[in-house]
């Protein structure tokens, strides 16, 4: 994949935005969560980039598990998808939890205790991640996934619903959720306009992704300069292919493109 004339026109825009998820997108999917990494040279290209642009890492990784996987200083991190911010890495950084999630602290710590507590011994393999707010399980270790995935969808239900918290799903994950309209689309919305950006890319491989590819066509609608780039993979979503502008195929292809706008940037900064 090269850059097209349709990328050029949105990397021509100042100030510029570029957004990306990490698992799937920066990152192959690993095993297990922390068994992922950065997949080669992503991190220099970021940190170039972000010298031209304001570059964006929005993933659904509680913050500090994100940034530590990235660990590039200057960018702006966004986790849980969406709730959580800080203005570079959050070991040096104040953490933001937006003031719509605070009640939802607690609750989420219960149902995470109770997936710790009475879900994972019964489930050999089950992943229990906690976050600020909420968590994730990760069932893709576990015997049999799908029936795993059934137990816990079932299990859950109930606890879910006396917290008022509730129940997502990505690959392999269930997801536990405050019930509040942020979503990485939201995110995306607000990092614009912090920004005030006249461009933006978006890169993301999964369900929650989706949401910042409807903000970016919105965004498009709108008249602004925006791109949504799908990395796919076996299992894409198929509404994720179809609400993109940009299909590359896996992380490979995504750090090559993720390269490409970094010299193409890099080149526009030369002739001024
Ligand atoms: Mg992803």
């Amino acid at each position: 994949m090269s850059i097209t004339d349709e990328i050029r026109q949105v990397l021509e825009q100042q100030p510029l935005g570029l957004v990306f998820d990490i698992d799937g997108t920066l990152s192959e999917i690993a095993p297990t969560p922390d068994e992922a990494h950065l997949y080669p040279g992503a991190a220099d290209y970021l940190k170039e980039a972000n010298t031209h642009a304001h570059v964006g890492i929005v993933t659904g990784r509680g913050i500090k598990d994100g940034a530590r996987m990235v660990n590039v200083e200057g960018l702006t991190y966004v986790g849980t998808h969406g709730l959580e911010w800080s203005q570079g890495l959050p070991t040096t950084h104040p953490v933001e939890l937006l003031k719509e999630a605070e009640p939802y602290v607690e609750p989420g710590e219960k149902l995470l205790d109770f997936a710790e507590q009475r879900l994972a011994p019964e489930i050999p393999g089950l992943i229990v991640q906690r976050k600020a707010v909420g968590g994730t399980l990760h069932y893709r270790l576990t015997r049999d996934p799908e029936q795993a995935r059934k137990h816990l969808l079932a299990a859950l239900e109930e606890p879910a619903r006396q917290q008022h918290m509730h129940l997502g799903e990505g690959k392999r994950v269930i997801e536990i959720l405050a019930p509040l309209t942020i979503n990485k689309g939201v995110a995306l919305r607000r990092f614009v306009k912090q920004f005030g950006l006249h461009g933006l890319i978006f890169a993301g491989d999964d369900r929650t992704d989706l949401n910042g590819f409807y903000e970016v066509e919105r965004l498009r609608q709108e008249g602004f300069a925006a791109l949504a780039i799908a990395v796919q993979h076996q299992d894409t979503l198929p509404e994720l292919l179809e609400h993109a502008n940009i299909v590359v195929q896996g992380v490979k292809e995504m750090v090559q493109l993720l390269g490409e706008i970094t010299a193409y940037l890099n080149e526009m900064q030369a002739k001024k």
